[in-house]
């Protein structure tokens, strides 16, 4: 895990919004709410994740639908 330590060296450490100093790893300001960089990071990962999902079941779905009309004319 040595690698990964260099690449948070850019780790916030205060609010962008009201500059009070945040607790290590928060995901949100505790003096103004505002969600730090990394939060924000995180949240874009977990859209890409959801939209990936999404399409991967409607991908299932699909491919089920065409076998069963294949099976069942
Ligand atoms: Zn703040």
């Amino acid at each position: 895990m040595g690698h990964t330590q260099a690449m948070v060296t850019a780790m916030q450490t205060h609010c962008d919004r009201c500059q009070a100093p945040l607790s290590r790893d928060a995901a949100y300001c505790e003096s103004c709410g505002e969600r730090t960089r990394r939060a924000k990071r995180l949240v874009r990962v977990a859209i890409r994740v959801e939209v990936l999902f999404v399409i991967l079941v409607a991908l299932v779905v699909i491919g089920f639908t065409y076998v069963f009309t294949i099976q069942h004319p």
